[in-house]
C-alpha cells in the first residue's frame, strides 16, 4: 500500500513574514514595513505605532502619497465602511503630514 504523501513537493524552505496590503495602491508588503489604523470603538480611527491596539486594522504604506490619496476622495470612508468625523481626519491627516518624503 502507498500511503505516504511527498510531503516534499511543496515545503517552502524560505519563512515568510507576515504581509499585508496597503489600502491605498494595493501593494503588498511585509506588515512590519506598513502602518496600521485602527477603527475602535472608543476613539474613532487611530493610527497604531504599536502594533498592539485591538479592533479592526487596516494597512497603508509609510509612504505620503498612500495617506494622501486615501484621505482625497473619501477612498477610506469606502475601505473601513465607516464616514470619518472630522477628529478622524485631522489625526491621519497630521500623520500624514509628519511621513518624511523620500
Ligand atoms: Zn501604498
Amino acid at each position: 500500500m502507498k500511503t505516504r504523501k511527498n510531503i516534499n513537493a511543496n515545503a517552502n524552505p524560505v519563512k515568510r513574514l507576515p504581509q499585508r496590503t496597503c489600502i491605498a495602491c494595493r501593494k503588498v508588503s511585509a506588515k512590519r514595513d506598513l502602518v496600521r489604523i485602527v477603527k475602535t470603538k472608543d476613539e474613532g480611527l487611530a493610527v497604531d505605532t504599536t502594533g498592539k491596539k485591538s479592533g479592526r486594522g487596516y494597512y497603508l504604506c509609510n509612504s505620503r502619497g498612500c495617506w494622501e490619496s486615501i484621505l482625497k476622495s473619501n477612498h477610506l470612508e469606502h475601505v473601513i465602511h465607516t464616514a470619518l468625523t472630522q477628529q478622524d481626519y485631522q489625526r491621519l491627516k497630521e500623520y500624514a503630514e509628519g511621513i518624511q518624503q523620500e
